[in-house]
């Protein structure tokens, strides 16, 4: 397990979202979380669109032994110098269209860590083909593997005013598309206000004066 957090909704009961990055569960992980479903009296178990999962209706006096039972810290604040979450499609281990293991790619992009805060929420979305099942047009970071390599996108979102973002490179590397990624996120981090989501960003800055900025 490697991601945690609490969300009060107005009822004053919370949501835990306890998951594994890119939802790549073994059977025991199944098994822990159904145990606890269990004797917590969960109310309900959801899939997120995260690749995560939640907890939802669990009553907040037992949520310091559930995170306990979880393995987690009772509170994990989201660490602004990281992305956010980054979601992937199985990858060619699992799928016949597969051309790259895009969950290995996807726990190269999660390691990540910058020395300055990240503006906003960062998703990244990591497709093993160009068939893109892992909505990688519409993440704030979309990689999307063809024959000659990764594709980077740069400035999607999927929310309330959404957005297909910019191709910043074709045909990268493993190493080349990771430097892209952290190039990119620079350039947002030193140019885009606090709380400025990366799709808002580009339309301020613009593109081509973003992609001259992170490839030259
Ligand atoms: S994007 Fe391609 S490799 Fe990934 S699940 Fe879809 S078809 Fe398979």
């Amino acid at each position: 397990m490697t991601q945690n957090s609490r969300i009060e909704n107005e009822k004053k009961s919370f949501v835990i979202i306890p998951g594994r990055d890119m939802g790549l569960l073994a059977a025991e992980d199944l098994r822990h979380l159904a145990d606890i479903a269990h004797d917590y009296e969960v109310p309900a178990v959801k899939i997120t669109g995260a690749q995560r999962i939640a907890f939802l209706g669990v009553a907040e006096s037992r949520l310091g032994a559930l995170n306990k039972d979880l393995g987690l810290p009772a509170t994990m604040p989201h660490d602004r110098g990281k992305i956010h979450y980054v979601q992937s499609c199985p990858g060619n281990r699992w799928c016949k269209f597969g051309i790259s293991d895009s969950p290995a790619m996807g726990k190269k992009v999660a390691a990540l860590h910058f020395n300055r805060p990240l503006p906003y929420k960062v998703k990244v979305g990591i497709s093993g083909c160009t068939i893109c099942c892992c909505e990688s047009w519409v993440r704030d970071v979309g990689l999307i593997r063809g024959r000659s390599g990764w594709k980077l996108i740069f400035g999607g979102n999927a929310a309330a005013a959404p957005r297909i973002g910019d191709v910043i490179a074709d045909g990268l590397n493993d190493r080349e598309a990771i430097d892209l990624i952290e190039k990119c996120l620079a350039v947002y981090s030193e140019q885009a206000g606090k709380n400025i989501r990366s799709a808002r960003f580009i339309e301020q800055f613009g593109s081509e004066k973003f992609r001259k900025s992170v490839l030259q």
